[in-house]
């Protein structure tokens, strides 16, 4: 499959990883928005939030935490976000979730 975050998370592209656990990896986004953007990606493949089961929302959710602690975030506050198809924004297909922080970030959301 020509998947990005696949190839990233089979090792064949390099990032910058900042966590992996069993079914989730978490590197730091190539563009990014803010001090800390990392994405948070589920190893399983799927496109996006609405094929994503429980299982793999529970273990994303825990990532989110643990990442956030590391990365100094916890306490000062974050953002987590995924896009999700066309209107979404989303570039790259395969369920991610972006974790913003390290500076005061916009009110907006859109
Ligand atoms: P989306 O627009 O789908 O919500 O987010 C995709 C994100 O993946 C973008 O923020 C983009 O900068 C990031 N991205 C795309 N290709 C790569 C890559 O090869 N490596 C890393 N680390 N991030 C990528
Ligand atoms: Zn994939």
């Amino acid at each position: 499959m020509d998947c990005i975050f696949c190839k990233i998370i089979a090792g064949e592209i390099p990032s910058d990883k900042v966590y992996e656990d069993e079914n989730v990896l978490a590197f730091r986004d190539i563009n990014p928005q803010a001090p800390v953007h990392v994405l948070i990606v589920p190893k399983k493949h799927m496109r996006n939030i609405l094929e994503c089961d429980a299982q793999t929302a529970a273990a994303v959710t825990e990532a989110v935490g643990k990442v956030a602690r590391q990365e100094g975030v916890s306490v000062s506050g974050f953002r987590v976000v995924t896009n999700c198809g066309r209107d979404g924004a989303q570039s790259v297909e395969h369920l991610h979730f972006h974790l913003l922080g390290g500076d005061k970030l916009s009110e907006s959301m859109a």
